[in-house]
């Protein structure tokens, strides 16, 4: 590993621990191998010498799942390919509950894991004491088996990694520091080192825990922060064996793994401990940090409680390892909208090794193809923003998502920490008003109106006062904030001409005019999908979904390339305030003098309301008659305070969920995203016959599945999301949003079916089947004739 330094490199990779070298065998594989791997120690020196080398394959998501059963396909096959050990087996994995509400919750993984074509099988007490026989089972409610689940050891793995690069060309230097980036006109040009300079096009930012420091000195923001980490290494216990599965006892915060003929416990507690608030010591170099046996009780007592030998067993070694954890548990990967050609892999939460092999390609294939060629949303770094990068903020907030990997995962479940953050002007008035908030990109948002309740897989205690909510709205009219919308405005004289490159709809429209459009990719797949509205003839307002303010504002920016047109974030200078309900018209009738019986659908104009001036929208994404307010931040209490002296109900985004999937109302990130395409999506009718507009040669190819509503016949039986959808026993989709819908009287859902079937289906519901109607049609069509009227 030589540390002649060369003068220019397609791609400088900093950082060679598991994820810097998986990015430079990718790029290799990809044949792009005039690259350098800048690691300021030794390879795998940071974090990843340290790691216990679980590799458990089951995400949230279908594409994070992938993503990680390519890390196993991967591991199994390196040894072989690079002549490395590796350390791979394929040893499985138990998971156990000790309540009811864990079997619940590891039933719903199971069906989700066979869905992803991961082998998952649900066992009770006594079969996985067989597969792990060391344990106690006479506490346990149940568990599941996943076969395909393994372990590694992370130092060897690196080290093959890294060879594989440099056996195609790939250089990997030792002992050289990034100290300084130099970035020219938005693109990173050089790269400062402690052996000299590197001239180059791409950086990689592969710094682990570094990476935040990394990120500063270019501007980036890479939202993450240190937290304290363990694991101890026990003297040998009898009965443990080599081929012992990993076991995860996740209500007992603690996970097992054999070493030697002993055990390696290990765990997330649910207060962790961060570390590193002035930064990282230097040199920091395969180096642990103090033992903290009462920071480590929680977890060591659980495992005591589950594995009786430990009480007889002495420690050999306690870990304590710093490792890097982002504000929401999910690992940091992508392009930064702030510099062309910076990318970052980091903030890997805990889960590096498993998530390297899969990561590690994703974001070679990005580098190379200039885009994703899936949908990585999930660990997309434009999912934060500037905001992000706080230390105090993000000290606090991992003192949380450490402890989420065992946590149970509730359905709509809210982080606590590092709350309030963004509040809407009106957020006193809505506290006052009784709300309960959620949170989503650092914004409060009312959930519902009433008392916090507990979290449940069953009908929850907040449904009655959403039903009421959705109630008042379908019979009346609500009042919702809605504030959290991300807004730009794109301003120029070729303001229509960018946009009708990007919009999948005609938006050259009169001023006035609101269009609701797709923004596809090269593949047809969604970007994202928005409502534009033309303000003037040379300048656009786009409102999007509040977590795509960083993501949009990228893909549109990238998008006017030399066109004369400029793009700016307006999110936080106007409050929206939304009234919708077949008596929304009549309502403001009473607080604006403009004319509301003239208005038609998709238009928009600056209207009087009480002293104030805003911009009223006639859209809807409840499927009733309804107007969005676009409030200048500074009249938004005033405004609010005037549309709630009518006397109007007041509602929150729970009932907005309830009521869009009642109407079939597609939601991007859920329904659409950037594999779906819009023939699959059902909204072709959002496309200009024209063409003409990106991705208009994929859009419409005959669609491979299909996004559909689901009803479920049983009025009793709750859905969440997520739930596999069977025919005749087989999986053929699953679930992407649910709620209870007050107007039917029963669950209702969207999702995708991997063929146009409609008709009869079967739902599975942490392991019971409930039979449902599947259509093309959304189940409720609010009296479409007032809607248009
Ligand atoms: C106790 C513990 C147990 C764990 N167990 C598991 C597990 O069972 N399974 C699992 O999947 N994950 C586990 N992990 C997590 C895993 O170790 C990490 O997610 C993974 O190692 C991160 O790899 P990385 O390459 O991103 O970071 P690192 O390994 O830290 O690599 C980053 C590298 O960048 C280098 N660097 C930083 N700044 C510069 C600079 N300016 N110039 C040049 N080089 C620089 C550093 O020296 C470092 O080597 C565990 C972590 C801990 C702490």
């Amino acid at each position: 590993m030589s540390k002649a330094l060369p003068s220019r490199a397609q791609v400088v990779i900093i950082g060679g621990g598991i994820v810097g070298c998986s990015v430079a065998y990718h790029l290799a594989e990809l044949g792009w191998t005039d690259v350098v791997v800048l690691e300021q120690g030794q390879l795998s020196c940071g974090t990843t010498w340290h790691a216990a080398g679980l590799v458990g394959q089951l995400r949230s998501t279908e594409s994070m799942t992938k993503l990680i059963r390519y890390s196993t396909d991967l591991y199994g096959r390196l040894e072989a390919e690079t002549g490395f050990g590796t350390g791979w087996k394929q040893c499985g994995s138990v998971s156990v509950a000790r309540t009811p509400e864990r079997m619940t919750q590891l039933r719903r993984t199971a069906a989700q894991a066979r869905n992803y074509g991961i082998t998952a099988e649900i066992i009770t007490p006594a079969e996985a004491g067989e597969l792990w026989p060391v344990m106690r089972t006479d506490d346990l409610v149940g568990g599941v088996w996943l076969p395909g689940d393994g372990k590694a050891n992370p130092s060897d793995l690196t080290q093959a990694l890294a060879r594989g690069a440099q056996r195609r060309g790939v250089q990997v230097l030792e002992r050289v520091r990034v100290t300084g980036i130099s970035v020219v006109n938005g693109r990173v040009r050089k790269i400062t080192t402690t052996e000299g300079e590197i001239e180059t096009e791409i950086l990689v930012n592969c710094a682990g825990q570094w990476a935040k420091q990394l990120g500063r000195m270019a501007g980036v923001t890479v939202p993450l922060h240190s937290a304290e980490h363990f694991y101890v290494v026990t003297e040998q216990i009898a009965g443990v064996r080599p081929d012992l599965p990993v076991m995860r006892d996740p209500d007992g915060y603690a996970y097992f793994k054999e070493e030697v003929g002993g055990l390696v416990v290990g765990g997330f507690e649910p207060d962790a401990k961060p570390w590193g608030m002035d930064g990282i010591p230097h040199p920091f170099e395969f180096q642990l940090l103090e033992e903290d046996w009462d920071q480590f009780s929680i977890i060591m007592e659980n495992a005591v409680q589950r594995v009786p030998a430990l009480e007889t067993t002495g420690v050999r070694m306690f870990y304590n390892g710093p490792e890097s954890f982002t504000p929401d548990n999910m690992f940091l990967l992508g392009e930064a909208p702030e510099v062309s050609g910076y990318f970052v892999a980091a903030g890997f939460n805990s889960a590096g090794i498993a998530s390297a092999g899969g990561a590690g390609r994703a974001l070679a294939e990005w580098i190379v193809n200039g885009s994703p060629t899936t949908d990585l949303w999930p660990a997309d770094l434009r999912r934060f923003a500037r905001w992000a990068d706080n230390d105090t903020w993000l000290r606090d907030r991992v003192t949380e998502t450490l402890g989420l990997h065992y946590a149970m995962s509730w359905p709509n479940k809210e982080l606590e920490t590092a709350r309030p953050l963004r509040r809407s002007p009106v957020h006193h008035l809505l506290e006052a008003g009784g709300a309960c908030f959620g949170s989503k990109m650092g914004w409060e948002r009312v959930n519902y109106f009433g008392a916090p309740q507990p979290y449940t897989f069953a009908r929850p205690g907040w449904q009655e006062q959403v039903n009421a909510e959705v109630n008042a709205c379908r019979t009346g009219a609500a009042l919702f904030d809605q504030t959290s919308f991300s807004k730009f405005t794109l301003k120029g004289r070729e303001a229509v001409d960018v946009l009708q490159w990007l919009c999948t709809a005609d938006v050259d429209v009169e001023v006035g005019g609101v269009v609701y459009t797709g923004l596809l990719n090269d593949r047809g797949g969604y970007e994202s999908d928005l409502t534009v509205t033309r303000v003037a003839h040379d300048e656009y307002l786009i409102v999007t979904g509040s977590a795509q303010t960083t993501r949009d504002f990228d893909h549109i920016s990238k998008g006017i390339g030399e066109r004369r047109a400029a793009l700016v974030d307006v999110t936080g200078a106007y409050a929206v305030l939304s009234i919708m309900g077949p008596e929304s018209r009549n309502i403001l009738k009473k607080v604006s003098k403009a004319d509301f019986d003239d208005f038609p659908f998709g238009t928009s104009r600056l209207i009087d309301l009480g002293y104030a001036t805003v911009r009223a929208t006639r859209m809807t994404y409840v499927g009733e008659l309804g107007w969005e307010l676009y409030v200048p931040a500074e009249f938004a209490v005033t405004v609010y305070e005037t549309l709630r002296g009518t006397g109007v109900a007041e509602a929150g985004y729970y009932a907005i969920e309830a009521m869009r999937i009642e109407k079939g109302y597609r939601a991007w990130s859920r329904e659409l995203g950037p594999e779906v395409t819009p023939a699959e999506a059902g909204l072709g009718f959002t496309c200009k016959k024209s063409g003409g507009f990106r991705g208009a040669d994929r859009a419409l190819e005959p669609p491979a599945r299909r996004v559909v509503s689901i009803v479920l016949d049983d009025p009793d039986a709750h859905l969440w999301g997520g739930e596999s959808l069977l025919a005749d026993g087989t999986p053929v989709g699953y679930v992407t949003s649910a709620a209870y819908s007050p107007t039917l009287g029963r669950a209702v859902a969207l999702g995708f079916v991997s063929d146009a079937s409609t008709g009869k289906c079967s739902v599975d519901v942490a392991g019971e089947l409930y039979s449902a109607q599947i259509s093309l049609k959304a189940p409720y069509d609010p009296t479409s004739a007032r809607v248009k009227a």
